[in-house]
């Protein structure tokens, strides 16, 4: 879209719409929203609609108790399954200072500064995202289970997947918002499920993302279900991933793209790939940003366990898709649901970038399975491990200036005290596990 301000106000008029929701989202990547009424259009596209920064989790310090949200009018978006009369529409905003600076903790700011970075090298990412998710059933007070009656696997059809209904529910609504579905199937686990839609640019990527979250999980409640992003609700089944395909392009062609070479890839394609993996560990800190998303990172799940990359074969972090040509594109397999989409993008971004400018050779190609491998036989390959816990990758973040300065230093501060918090907290609990192997023997 490219909308002007008298666009959004004929929409608005034509389409009948009778409430706006000012969204934003904070640094976990959760939307949150201001509603107005059509009332305060005028005002709302004036950048004059103000929130309380001090009340938003991970805001509150830095954030003032007036805080300014700028709609981005390219972000206008009619919810189909609100009334018909009165429509519900949307606009993604940024967040800024009364002062009218741009608010550091903002995550779409920090993307935009590395967009701009690319765009002064003449660059535009397109990323694609591969989202995984569970649908599970509520008990009787509504509250969310890990239950499902489903024995469905990979590309299973009705009646054995239980959830095609409301699949199809998902992609048809994201249709109306604009999205370019391109495929969606049921996944390995019962009840798991993917959506796929069509690459972007990498803001119109993460705004897509955090509407996907939001679209699936409403469309989920209509039919009784709940949606989690969460990236391993189970032990012993697959967790969710949330790959990343990523090309680079320059004056409208793909420059990742070579047929000459034997995976089809470029030199700045090799080396948008070598300054992902140089800095993957610290970056796996924003991409898997919970204590749980590293209960994924266990072989035998299709999920990534090591630091490595081939044309060939599914298993490694990165992979080279068969699709070449102008469809020619790294898909990086480590991020999971739970990142924030625009945050996640910043570093991968500022990363590859960064690997161009310094003619990084990626290091890591094997076409073998590592995860098949003796611990001899990676360690004589010298094949890396991601972090294989949150305090690990957080360790690794704190350790990497690059990214910290991609992230900002107010941001980063932030994010590594809340995950340190998370983890501390975490550790206290006392688990089933323990309850199973301690309270009879001991
Ligand atoms: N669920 C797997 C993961 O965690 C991916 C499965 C697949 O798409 N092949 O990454
Ligand atoms: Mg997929
Ligand atoms: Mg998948
Ligand atoms: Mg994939």
């Amino acid at each position: 879209h490219n909308y002007t301000r008298e666009d959004i106000l004929k929409m608005v008029e034509e389409e009948d719409v009778g409430f706006i929701r000012l969204q934003f989202t904070d640094i976990y990547g959760t939307i949150k929203n201001m509603a107005v009424t059509v009332s305060q259009l005028e005002k709302a596209l004036d950048n004059r609609c103000v929130f309380d920064g001090s009340s938003v989790e991970g805001f509150a310090e830095l954030g003032e108790s007036d805080m300014y949200l700028y709609p981005d009018l390219n972000t206008f978006e009619i919810f189909p399954w609100r009334p018909q009369q009165g429509k519900v529409a949307r606009m993604i905003c940024d967040v800024h200072y009364p002062d009218g600076r741009p608010f550091e903790l903002d995550p779409r700011y920090i993307l935009k500064k590395v967009v701009k970075e690319a765009e002064e090298m003449g660059y535009t990412l397109k990323a694609s995202p591969e989202c995984e998710f569970f649908l599970f059933h509520t008990d009787e007070d509504g509250i969310p289970t890990t239950i499902t009656h489903e024995q469905g696997s990979s590309f299973d059809v009705g009646p054995l997947d239980l959830g095609e209904n409301a699949r199809r529910d998902m992609v048809l609504t994201l249709e109306d918002m604009g999205f370019n579905v391109e495929t969606s199937h049921h996944e390995l686990a019962p009840a798991q499920h993917e959506i796929d839609f069509h690459y972007d640019d990498a803001l119109s990527t993460a705004d897509n993302i955090v509407t996907f979250r939001m679209v699936v999980k409403t469309i989920a409640k209509r039919h009784g279900l709940h949606a989690t992003f969460m990236p391993k609700p189970k032990i012993e089944t697959a967790g969710s991933g949330m790959h990343m395909n990523l090309s680079l392009w320059k004056d409208g062609k793909n420059i990742f793209r070579d047929d000459t070479d034997k995976n089809g890839m470029s030199q700045e394609g090799y080396q948008f790939m070598g300054g992902i993996l140089e800095h993957i560990k610290a970056i796996t800190c924003i991409t898997n940003p919970t204590v749980n998303s590293y209960k994924r990172f266990v072989p035998g799940y299709e999920a990534p366990v090591y630091i490595t990359w081939s044309g060939k074969s599914r298993s490694p972090l990165i992979r080279i898709p068969a699709m070449r040509g102008e469809h020619t594109r790294l898909e990086l397999r480590s991020p999971d649901p739970s990142a924030n989409p625009y945050l996640a993008l910043a570093v991968l971004l500022a990363a590859g970038l960064d690997g161009i400018k310094n003619s990084i050779k990626p290091i890591g190609s094997i076409d073998l399975n590592a995860q098949k491998m003796t611990d001899e036989q990676r360690a004589s390959l010298h094949i890396d491990m991601l972090p294989q816990s949150l305090p690990e990758a957080i360790n690794e973040l704190e350790q990497d200036s690059f990214i910290k300065d991609v992230l900002g230093r107010e941001l980063s501060t932030k994010m590594i005290d809340s995950h340190k918090k998370a983890y501390h907290e975490y550790c206290m609990q006392v688990t089933d596990w323990e309850i199973a192997n301690y309270l009879h023997k001991i």
